[in-house]
């Protein structure tokens, strides 16, 4: 099968601090892995560095065959050339925990923002496709709503519908039900399924352990900036090998 990323040997610090210490991580073509992990275990830092938010100190991150950074010790730091980092930022969506939409634009004018602009789509053709995601997240029929008109649940599906819009090739979740109200979790999980099941590539970073054990292929446990554990949900979420991964399970299930 197919690799869509390929983390090695990846570190980053923030000053003094270091977030990443040497991840290693492979994430398939039409594969959901989900990331679980405590608060500041580097989950979110992760995330960005396969979007080049954040640039690796050292190691290396391919996405789709294309490598991002990297350096060998004593090596000068490989990096891709800025215009080539936005290149392969509209291949890839990204969905935040705070939803992230225009207040001052449409729903539907959100969902177009980045074809139209970015990606320099004919209005008419982005505006039929946005019609069509929204359609799919069940959303056609708040179009023309503002984002502060929608409850959580209905803007994070936007934002799902927003990063569609890219055809990325691969979309990267941070948390994306934690700021909602526990009544409006289920009907964003449930379009993430959808993707999932349309084999849509995936990183989902969640606490969600309902949602990785019936959507993950791969569940990775991080704590303290390195994988502790990673494997099929089955061995991971109940059968974990490592006293950490217990712990951190027995808190949030
Ligand atoms: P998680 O998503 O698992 O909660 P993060 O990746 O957000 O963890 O953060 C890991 C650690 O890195 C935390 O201690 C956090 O405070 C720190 N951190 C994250 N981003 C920055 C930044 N831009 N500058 C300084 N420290 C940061
Ligand atoms: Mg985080």
């Amino acid at each position: 099968m197919s690799v869509m990323v390929d983390i090695k040997s990846v570190h980053k610090s923030f000053g003094s601090l270091e977030v990443l210490k040497g991840i290693d991580l492979a994430v398939h073509t039409g594969e959901v892995t989900v990331i679980l992990g405590p608060s500041g275990s580097g989950k979110s830092t992760l995330l960005r560095t396969v979007n080049h938010l954040e640039k690796v100190d050292r190691g290396a991150i391919s996405v789709d065959g294309v490598l991002v950074g990297y350096r060998r010790s004593g090596d000068k730091l490989y990096e891709l050339p800025e215009r080539e980092v936005l290149r392969q930022r509209t291949r890839i969506g990204f969905v935040f925990q705070n939803f992230n939409l225009f207040p001052h634009l449409t729903v539907l004018d959100n969902v177009i923002e980045a074809p139209v602009a970015a990606l320099k789509r004919p209005r008419k053709e982005a505006v039929e496709s946005a019609r069509r995601l929204l359609d799919r997240v069940g959303l056609a029929d708040k179009a023309d709503a503002y984002p502060r008109h929608l409850s959580g649940g209905q803007q994070q599906r936007v934002a799902i519908a927003r990063a569609l819009a890219l055809e990325p090739r691969l979309l990267l979740f941070d948390e994306p039900t934690s700021a909602l109200d526990p009544e409006l979790v289920g009907e964003v999980l449930d379009v993430i399924k959808d993707l999932a099941r349309q084999g849509t590539t995936m990183i989902v970073v969640t606490h969600e352990i309902g949602f990785a054990r019936e959507v993950a292929d791969t569940v990775v446990f991080m704590d303290d900036g390195r994988i502790v554990e990673q494997g099929p949900p089955a061995d991971v979420l109940d059968a974990p090998q490592h006293e950490r991964t217990r712990s951190f399970l027995s808190k949030v299930l």
